[in-house]
């Protein structure tokens, strides 16, 4: 059958809603093309995220879709329904991602001088260096083993996923999950049918992996690039980005080895990946200049979300500049001024100031309580994984941490770190704070987070084995220093311990004993400590969400994983695109039990949080002021908008609209309801 839709996404069918397209295509037995009617195009794959892309499917431009197999009326229906729906992102309404961009219409004032496009705003005055890109040459044999040829490349490229799905973490941490899924789309494109299908046919044909794989790459990021339209001509840059990962690892080499700048300073490059953005070391690389690139590559956005000032475009004269020359970035203007005169320095500076000066004006809100209309206030506190985020999160208006995750401390390490390392390490994070509130997670390993040296064995299903509280249970020699630590840490501090992945109260019971043994053996040793630590758990596992009365009697505090019980409730693993569609944490059956845990704790006299990514999520924070629960852990980036919706909300109104959506039947018919609800 064939079926003709329209794209209704604001910038088409870019990256993001391509990959959505192409991997609810994937879920189907039948064969499905696609083709850009408006444009009278060639029909593609639709299953391939590539296929989808190379149709240069614009706002506005209708679709043919050609779909054939036993389950093709379920297909059509389904297509139909998302591409409706916006393919994940709101096609009412939306204003373009792109910056504000000055466009460089006015030639530059000197020859001294370089216009290009504004990639992040933001002024920075300092010396360049220049990122020597090592060409990886690419060997190219012919007669060779086909069986032998194709293994390297599967080898080669579950490597390469191993190290987007850590990147993506990365970022997530960094910057935020929407600049984090640009990798997310680039473990698509390592599974891309038609990409994978040209290498392995020239595989056949006896050519080496090497070269087949980015004979490839340049034939799809050449079609790409040759696209009207430059959203998507930009997704160029990120098929050579995975190409570029995956050669590495076939030639054996370390992949797009992160930049290291000498001292601080201005970093200039032909182009950079998005890979290579998200490595950047903020505390040295004050902005960045790229020959190429526009504003909507993604080393663009990632800039933007990392704050770091960018220029792209700039030219190849960019190139020409020596190292160490000083040179004025203006992010906003897409300008650079060379071999700056004194007068002109001084001014960048004063302007630099004026900007920090109105940042700090829209931030002077981000630090104000976040009070409803109608007075009740809403704790605000940040999601925190190190030192760096800390400081971060109180820029951002936190008034405290409600989750640190403390798994940076044990991860990339060959083995534990001790009780001093981590008294250390916690105590930095523990005076950035002051007499502010830190809720300290312990060690939550296992699942997807895996430590060389935990000999944690094989397990089938480790998202439902042996982590968390479970290991640290059965390991003193690992809890104990976590816990003494804490402790020592927590001197003239307000420091909160909570325990990860409780299910049953036996555990919480157990975890409450490791404390008061690491607390009896630090008295007994005459150390310094503080055994005045309020004591929690995550509610994240559907048991203690279902019994939360009963663990209410044994805990200070509940703080909702809404992450982990999604994942748990919905039986839908957290990692798997598959079933991706199952884990939109807004569905009224999370709603419920956080409904159910937030009464539990009040009757019990108990303050409840929630940690998960809802309690960013814009949509969800009535719902939530709406069920009564007293702390929203978030993002720090996300801290002074989640401010500003609780101060346009009347709890009344709120507790009205969450009575509605728990009797609602889709987490898609809880955003709608939300969306269109009077706030006061
Ligand atoms: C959660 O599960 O919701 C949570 C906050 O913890 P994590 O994402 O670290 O598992
Ligand atoms: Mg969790």
């Amino acid at each position: 059958m064939n079926l003709t839709l329209t794209i209704l996404n604001p910038t088409g069918l870019h990256a993001r809603p391509g990959a959505i397209f192409a991997a609810t295509a994937k879920k189907f037995k039948s064969a499905i093309q696609i083709r850009n009617l408006t444009k009278d195009g060639d029909w593609s794959d639709a299953k391939s995220v590539l296929g989808v892309l190379k149709l240069g499917a614009e706002n506005g431009h209708q679709i043919e879709l050609s779909i054939t197999g036993e389950d093709e009326a379920e297909a059509a229906q389904t297509l139909r329904r998302v591409v409706e729906n916006g393919l994940g992102e709101s096609v009412t309404g939306v204003a373009l991602q792109t910056p504000s961009a000055v466009q460089p219409s006015q030639p530059p004032a000197n020859d001294r001088q370089l216009r290009g496009v504004p990639g992040a705003p933001g002024i920075a005055i300092g010396p360049v260096q220049r990122w020597q890109e090592q060409e990886i040459a690419v060997p190219r044999r012919a007669g060779c083993h086909p069986a032998i040829e194709t293994a390297k490349l599967d080898t080669a490229c579950a490597a390469a996923q191993v190290e987007l799905e850590q990147l993506e973490s990365k970022v997530t941490r960094d910057a935020s999950a929407s600049e984090a899924a640009i990798f997310a789309v680039h473990r698509m494109f390592l599974e891309d049918p038609d990409l994978l299908q040209a290498a392995r046919g020239e595989i056949q044909r006896g050519v080496n992996a090497e070269a087949a794989w980015m004979d490839a790459v340049t034939q799809v990021a050449e079609r790409l690039a040759g696209l009207s339209d430059p959203t998507i001509a930009a997704r160029a840059a990120d098929i050579r980005d995975v190409g570029q990962r995956v050669l590495a690892h076939l030639l054996g080499r370390a992949a797009s080895a992160a930049f290291k700048m000498t001292q601080p300073g201005i970093l200039l490059a032909r182009d950079l990946t998005p890979s290579q953005t998200a490595s950047l070391d903020k505390a040295l690389v004050l902005a960045f200049c790229t020959a190429e690139g526009g504003p909507t590559s993604h080393s663009a956005i990632l800039a933007r979300a990392l704050q770091l000032p960018a220029v792209v475009g700039l030219g190849d004269a960019l190139l020409q500049m020596p190292d160490g020359e000083t040179i004025i970035v203006d992010g906003g203007l897409g300008q650079i001024t060379l071999r700056p005169l004194a007068a002109e320095l001084e001014a960048a500076r004063q302007e630099k100031a004026r900007q920090a000066g109105l940042a700090q004006l829209a931030f002077s809100e981000a630090a104000r309580p976040a009070i409803s209309l109608d007075g009740r206030r809403v704790e605000v506190v940040a999601n925190i994984g190190d030192v760096a985020d800390a400081r971060q999160a109180l820029e951002f208006g936190a008034e405290g941490v409600g989750l640190l995750r403390t798994e940076f401390l044990y991860l990339q390490r060959e083995t534990a770190p001790d009780e001093q390392d981590q008294y250390e390490a916690y105590r930095a994070i523990f005076e950035v704070f002051g007499s502010r509130p830190v809720v300290v997670r312990t060690l939550d390993i296992g699942g997807d987070k895996m430590l060389p040296y935990l000999d944690l064995g094989q397990e089938d299903n480790p998202f439902l084995g042996w982590r968390a509280i479970r290991i640290c249970l059965n390991r003193p020699d690992i809890f104990q220093p976590q816990l003494r630590a804490l402790l020592r840490a927590a001197q003239g501090h307000d420091i909160r311990i909570m325990f990860p992945m409780i299910a049953a109260l036996q555990e919480i019971r157990a975890a409450k004993d490791a404390v008061a043994q690491a607390a009896a053996a630090l008295k007994t040793e005459g150390a310094a400590f503080t055994a005045n630590v309020q004591l929690g758990m995550m509610v994240e596992i559907p048991s203690a969400a279902v019994m939360a009365d009963l663990f209410a009697r044994e805990v200070d505090f509940f703080s909702i994983g809404t992450n982990d019980l999604t994942q748990y409730t919905m039986a839908a693993e957290r990692t798997n695109k598959r079933v991706a569609y199952l884990g939109d944490a807004i569905h009224p059956a999370i709603l419920r039990l956080i409904r159910q845990v937030t009464e539990a704790a009040h009757a019990a006299g108990k303050w409840v949080g929630v940690c998960g990514e809802l309690g960013g999520d814009a949509l969800a924070l009535p719902i939530l002021l709406g069920l009564g629960i007293d702390e929203l852990s978030m993002t720090p980036a996300m801290i002074p908008q989640a401010k500003a919706v609780i101060r346009q909300w009347h709890t009344a109104s709120a507790a009205k609209l969450a009575a509605e959506v728990l009797s609602l039947d889709t987490a898609q018919a809880v955003r709608a309801k939300v969306q269109n609800w009077p706030k006061a």
